[in-house]
């Protein structure tokens, strides 16, 4: 599907203005989330109508705690992402490797819609992967949605930019950020992305009344000193306190397999930290 997300250079090479990444990318080529080709100077998703997971979820597992509880979601993703974490609980799908993406089965947007509508889910979320980077499947379905009284959810590292914040405002109800770490956090595990764009964005959602929780995954060693925790703690409560906060454990997996699991101790002191600070909705997963 062409894309209106881009900006036309020089020697038919284009600018990607979806997320923070900015490629820029020559004809032919893709960018680095591996979705997106420019071809013949134009800029084309390569995942549009191209789930590769679609399940019904309990919304309590986004995770989201304090939008429409108990109920059932709607999931979907695309394969690609625009970070490529090493920790990546979902890299065979988000860190796809070249992809015949022709042979994946087709799901239009009423599609999804209509799965949503027989199986009594209230809400649809663009998940698993990063939505940014299936950004207009996601706009189109939920465009549709919210005429229907759906709610549409994004399950997020918050990196898409001012441009496609701005057009899924409308219709977006409900995110639950990723907020990783500190800029010397994201060096380390995820080079070139500044935290600052994910804050600037989480501001946003806040003002704009976009219902907004968010999860820290604590890596041992990697961002599970008090500063570090203090450093997250702090910046969601310059928000808002009633931002609910999730701490989550993580386990060795895909490029961090030396990693220990991370301690009961570190998520009570992270809880700690956090009601201490004044935060109202502490929550601790994957324990
Ligand atoms: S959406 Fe993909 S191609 Fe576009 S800037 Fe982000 S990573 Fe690059």
């Amino acid at each position: 599907m062409f894309s209106k997300y881009f900006k036309s250079l020089e020697n038919k090479k284009v600018l990607c203005t979806l997320c923070y990444r900015s490629c820029v990318i020559r004809e032919n080529e893709i960018g680095f989330c591996k979705v997106r080709k420019n071809i013949e100077g134009k800029l084309f998703s390569l995942v549009y109508n191209k789930p590769i997971s679609i399940n019904i979820d309990q919304i309590e597992k986004k995770p989201l705690y304090h939008f429409l509880p108990k109920t059932k979601t709607l999931s979907l993703g695309t394969n690609g992402c625009n970070f490529n974490c090493a920790f990546c609980q979902n890299h065979t799908i988000s860190d796809c490797k070249v992809i015949d993406f022709s042979k994946i089965k087709e799901f239009t947007s009423d599609d999804i819609i209509n799965l949503a509508l027989e199986n009594n889910c209230p809400s649809i979320s663009y998940t698993y992967t990063e939505p940014t980077v299936f950004g207009e499947y996601a706009l189109e379905i939920m465009k549709k949605a919210k005429k229907l009284g759906l709610k549409n959810i994004f399950v997020s590292n918050g990196y898409f930019s001012k441009d496609y914040l701005a057009d899924i405002l409308p219709y977006l109800d409900a995110i639950n950020v990723d907020l990783k770490g500190s800029q010397e956090f994201y060096d380390t595990l995820i080079p070139g992305i500044q935290v600052k764009h994910i804050k600037e964005n989480i501001k946003e959602l806040h003002k704009h009344n976009i219902h907004l929780e968010i999860t820290n995954l604590l890596i041992e060693n990697y961002n599970t000193k008090e500063k570090d925790i203090e450093e997250i703690v702090n910046f969601v409560f310059s928000v808002s306190s009633k931002i609910p906060l999730h701490f989550s454990r993580s386990f060795p997996h895909h490029r961090l397999k030396h990693i220990i699991p991370t301690k009961l101790e570190t998520l009570k002191l992270a809880e700690k930290i956090a009601r201490d600070k004044g935060i109202e909705n502490v929550y601790l997963g994957n324990i």
